[in-house]
């Protein structure tokens, strides 16, 4: 039986799994392509362009000439050309279909970015060219440093690091140099268990040391837990809101009153920004640094169109800690600060240059293109697009809190129990329907989570299909149609592939076999 799409949909028992048990001589699959490592196709023999030898030809390198083979495969231009447009072709993307990955803000990735980013003025300078002949570009960085001061409530701003961790690692670097100044050794940070895996890393790194804070039952921070936790040993903390449950914290004010008055400094993990841009100012929550993921936010998720970007706001007690370079209005234009003067409390500088700026480009475009009302829309769209995929999905599946949620829906595995398909097999499952899974046993608080993160880039259509691949699959568990999904994906190109062991032990060099 072929579906709508003309794909094979009548595989329901395990000997009728036709399509999985077929293997083919090429390892291809119908169009889909098999591809080997570049080194296995092409031939280091061989070369792809016939340049003639350099005839009367001095060698200048003095000794330091390479005399053993340069071991690159040899292909020709078709060849070298089917290999990346196949392998590109084995990726999941935005621009391909809903990616639900909760936490991640995979949202479009407006065209419009990428033209802005590609024009000469802004694409093809260089950091060390004369400041004179980039004033274009140092506006790009002063007004998106204003913007987001302006949609944050924040006084100062560090645009210099380059992704969401590297800014967690700016903030708390600012909150150490703060300490410093006050003459205190503080030793410790606090953190929800719900936390991003990068908080208690970051603060790791920072010589801290990191005290979970237990949730509540309905999936936020213990405030009393935590006012049990505070003393005057401890730096800061470091929140999520909404938190990694896709929940407000509703105690956001107190919990900032209650780490300010002995003396700690409070971190916000703005990767959720996503949720309340144009609707709630940080910096009047009480925040004293937040990151801002340009590249979640503000479009251009993760591998849609280069790396990230992290900048950090920061409250008026530590802005004097601010990094360096940042832009300034000098007397002959933009200028930019790129040393750290004398009677400075910067703490010094963490990137090669001025930041990426690619992804400040994409992000100020993103922002002027939607303007203030756009944004606010945003927050609103995201918030409803994953309220009517958990109110569509609570009959059937298990949503693990209560009460609407904010930009992601979180359920866990209790629906699964006694089927003996775990959330693995599940999130497999949806390959074959053509969804990239969701976020999967994120976050820890609850067992075998499934967090959906729709973004406000889908229409109804899109998440009404999504919806009802999520309630077929459901369906089958239930009816004890384990095959479906322990072998699950039937109909990608590889199937289950050991991550543990390729996370583990990556083998990330080629080898030539004997
Ligand atoms: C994505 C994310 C981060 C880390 O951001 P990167 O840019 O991937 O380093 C931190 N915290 C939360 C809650 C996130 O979702």
């Amino acid at each position: 039986m072929l579906n709508k799409q003309g794909r094979q949909t009548d595989i329901t028992t395990a000997s009728e799994f036709a399509v999985g048990s077929i293997t083919t001589h090429s390892g291809n699959m119908g169009l889909e392509q098999q591809e080997l490592l570049i080194y296995e196709i092409g031939d280091t023999e061989r070369t792809g362009v016939d340049l003639e030898g350099i005839k009367d030809f001095e060698n200048r390198l003095g000794g330091i000439t390479r005399d053993n083979e340069i071991g690159l495969a040899g292909l020709s231009e078709p060849e070298a050309m089917r290999h990346y447009t196949r392998l590109s072709r084995m990726n999941y993307a935005i621009d391909m279909g809903l990616y639900p990955l909760g936490s991640c803000t995979m949202k479009h990735n407006p065209r419009l970015n990428e033209k802005v980013a590609r024009l000469p003025g802004l694409g093809d300078i260089h950091p060390l060219q004369p400041k004179s002949t980039v004033q274009g570009a140092l506006e790009v960085m002063d007004r998106l440093a204003h913007w987001l001061k302006t949609l944050t409530g924040m006084p100062a701003i560090a645009m210099s690091p380059k992704a969401g961790a590297h800014g967690e690692l700016c903030g708390l670097m600012a909150i150490r140099a703060a300490l410093d100044k006050r003459g205190e050794d503080r030793s410790i940070v606090l953190a929800p268990e719900s936390a991003h895996g990068t908080n208690p890393a970051t603060a790791t790194l920072c010589g801290y040391k990191v005290q979970s804070i237990p949730a509540t039952e309905d999936g936020r921070v213990d405030l009393h837990a935590l006012k049990d936790a505070l003393g005057p040993d401890v730096a800061a903390i470091m929140l999520t809101n909404p938190n990694t449950c896709g929940l407000f914290e509703r105690d956001v004010i107190e919990i900032a009153e209650a780490v300010h008055s002995i003396g700690g400094y409070f971190y916000c993990d703005g990767a959720n920004f996503n949720a309340i841009v144009g609707k709630v100012r940080p910096g009047d929550l009480g925040v004293d640094a937040m990151h801002i993921n340009l590249h979640k936010t503000f479009s251009t998720p993760h591998g849609g169109g280069g790396p990230g970007a992290g900048p950090v706001v920061l409250s008026e007690a530590l802005a004097p800690f601010a990094p360096v370079p940042y832009v300034i209005h000098g007397e002959n234009g933009f200028d930019l600060v790129e040393h750290v003067e004398d009677g400075s409390d910067s703490f010094g500088r963490m990137t090669a240059f001025h930041g990426q700026m690619g992804m400040n480009i994409r992000a100020l475009a993103f922002m002027m293109s939607h303007g203030c009302d756009g944004l606010a829309q945003v927050a609103e769209d995201s918030v409803l697009n994953a309220n009517y995929v958990m109110a569509s999905l609570t009959d059937v599946m298990t949503v693990s809190f209560d009460g609407p949620c904010m930009h992601e829906c979180l359920f866990d595995d209790r629906f699964l129990n006694g089927s003996d398909i775990a959330t693995l097999d599940f999130a497999k499952a949806m390959i074959d329907e053509g969804y990239h899974p969701m976020t999967m046993y994120f976050p820890l608080v609850v067992h075998g989570a499934m967090l959906i993160e729709p973004t406000e880039s889908e229409s109804k259509q899109s998440l009404d299909q999504f919806i009802g691949s999520l309630r077929h699959l459901v369906a089958e568990a239930k009816a004890g149609n384990k095959e479906l999904f322990i072998g699950a994906p039937y109909l990608a190109p590889l199937r289950r592939l050991d991550e543990t062991l390729a996370a583990r032990k990556p083998v990330l060099r080629w080898t030539k076999p004997e």
